[in-house]
């Protein structure tokens, strides 16, 4: 479904990301983990153009996505953003809607209903204004507009940090049977490896570009994967320890 092939991407002298070659199948759930910098946003942003590499291919079903033409890419790829990034002065309803307008696909009015229940919001907020609404509504809107096209691979970047605990937790839960009802490929990056673990699949952990880890949260748990996953484990797994130690 997606590939990365000896994907490189610097800036200036530094590389971003460096030589990743990864397949995501398609119905794979895949989290993105690795601290600030070690490239998650850039290794994402290749999927869709918004950064090009400097060598290596990324290739969705086969098919190099340099060469496919911007509406097909929109397309197939539901992209979510860490910043929610509405359009203030827009509707839910526009914000919605207005991506596929603008690529000349416009789509059916019934259709804004349908994606505001997939992502448990009530009907009459489609005609509010972004700031009308909570961070939590904001990001569902975030992910109806994602998914407005129907795209089967849908790329989350970071979607919940500025979330409260809570509302995070119960998104994360409901991306993940969204992922399963729709059918889709799914990749989340996130900072966070309690979540990764919980959410996902495949837990594919980069480190200054480069990717050190690629394994099921099981084997994670077992103690597979390297010591800089390893690092990343022991945080959870620590406040687990310590939570239990308060109980007592
Ligand atoms: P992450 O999402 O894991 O925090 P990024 O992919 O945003 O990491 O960034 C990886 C590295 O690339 C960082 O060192 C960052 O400063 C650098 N970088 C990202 N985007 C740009 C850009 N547009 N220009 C220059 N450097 C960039
Ligand atoms: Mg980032």
């Amino acid at each position: 479904m997606l590939r990365f092939d000896g994907v490189s991407k610097t800036y200036g002298d530094s590389a971003a990301v460096d030589g990743v070659t990864l397949d995501f199948a398609p119905g794979a759930f895949v989290a993105l983990v690795g601290a600030s910098g070690s490239g998650k946003s850039t290794l994402l942003r290749t999927v869709n153009r918004l950064a090009e590499p400097t060598a290596g291919r990324v290739l969705l079903d086969e098919q190099d996505v340099a060469a496919l033409p911007s509406v097909a890419l929109r397309r197939q790829v539901g992209f979510v953003f860490q910043a929610i990034g509405l359009f203030p002065h827009l509707t839910v309803a526009e914000n919605i809607t207005i991506g596929p307008r603008i690529q000349g696909m416009p789509i059916a009015a019934g259709r804004v209903a349908e994606l505001l229940d997939l992502v448990q919001l009530p009907a009459e907020l489609a005609t509010r204004m972004p700031a009308q609404l909570s961070g939590g509504q904001q990001q569902r809107v975030g992910i109806a507009r994602a998914l407005a096209t129907s795209p089967p691979l849908l790329l989350l970047d970071e979607p919940f940090g500025a979330l409260d605990p809570v509302t995070r937790d119960a998104l994360g839960r409901q991306v993940r049977a969204l992922h399963d009802e729709l059918a889709l490929t799914t990749v989340l990056v996130t900072h966070d490896m309690a979540e990764a673990l919980l959410l996902c699949d495949r837990v594919v952990v980069l480190d200054r570009g480069r990717v050190v880890a690629d394994e099921t949260p099981a084997s994670l748990l077992d103690g597979a994967g390297g010591p800089k996953a390893q690092a990343l484990v022991a945080v959870p797994r620590d406040q687990a320890r310590r939570l239990a130690g308060v109980q007592q």
